[in-house]
């Protein structure tokens, strides 16, 4: 069953209406894993951004289908609600909120929406103690703020936690690896392999090899230029690896 597809998708900067995506096509089916790799500029965080509806850009073209329900016409905290998440480059840190009331308020708004009960903090409790274990993170880590005072590998865990509470249909982890050593390269990996499903999929941006073969893609495609111009498997990480875009560039 296709989980997200992405037609001719263009996009601008909204201030100043410079078009960075040129065209996007990409069809992602449920349990699959996708990588997106190309050069700094080449547009990948933008369209990841694009798809959770960030503020700063302004679709002009295409369409972005989700679950059979079309995207662009959500609010972005609606999509994330209907089972689209993000890591973000650089995480934000929100001060004065503990990271278990984050997590809980954001669970609860997609239970709602998918028509369950609330969960109490006391039920929620007993709900994120075993994703604690899976992702490695210890429970006094709740009560901290989020991502405040949180080193590289803390912020990327908690996100991945993040992502193990949500439960989302489709996760998009942008650049995951990066300022990683290489144990928590490998503890991060293993987190997002154990959270991987038949029903769940992927879409992870990175610049590295060493993360696609901890976090093994079905797919792999090359951005340039806003479009993406290339699809293929795990050879053409190596190839890129080996010899630098210029072996899969378009040009
Ligand atoms: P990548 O993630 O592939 O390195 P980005 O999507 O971050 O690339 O950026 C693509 C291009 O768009 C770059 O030239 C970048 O400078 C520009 N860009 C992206 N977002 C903004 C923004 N909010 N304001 C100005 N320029 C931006
Ligand atoms: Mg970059
Ligand atoms: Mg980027």
């Amino acid at each position: 069953k296709i989980l997200l597809q992405v037609k001719d998708l263009t996009a601008v900067i909204a201030q100043s209406e410079q078009p960075i995506l040129k065209g996007v096509n990409l069809c992602i089916y449920e349990g699959e894993v996708h990588a997106v790799m190309g050069k700094n500029g080449s547009g990948k965080s933008t369209f990841a951004k694009v798809l959770v509806g960030h503020k700063d850009y302004e679709v002009t073209g295409g369409s972005i289908v989700f679950k059979g329900e079309n995207l662009l016409d959500m609010e972005p905290e609606d999509r994330s609600i209907a089972g689209l998440f993000m890591s973000f480059q650089s995480p934000v840190e929100i001060p004065g909120v503990s990271n278990i009331d984050f997590l809980l308020m954001a669970y609860n708004a997609r239970r709602r929406k998918l028509g369950l009960p609330e969960l109490s903090p006391i039920e929620f409790y007993a709900y994120i103690m075993p994703k604690l274990e899976v992702v490695n993170i210890k429970p006094d880590f709740l009560n901290r703020n989020v991502n405040e005072g949180f080193s590289g590998g803390e912020k990327k865990r908690n996100e991945i936690l993040q992502l193990a509470v949500l439960g989302a249909e489709l996760s998009i982890l942008d650049e995951i690896d990066s300022g990683l050593d290489v144990d928590a390269l490998r503890d991060v990996s293993k987190a997002v392999n154990g959270l991987l499903t038949p029903k769940k999929s992927v879409l992870m941006i990175t610049h590295y090899l060493r993360l696609l073969e901890y976090i093994k893609p079905n797919y792999i495609h090359i951005m340039e230029d806003g479009k993406i111009i290339k699809t293929g498997d795990i050879s053409i990480a190596k190839l890129l690896e080996k010899e630098g875009y210029k072996a899969v560039s378009a040009t």
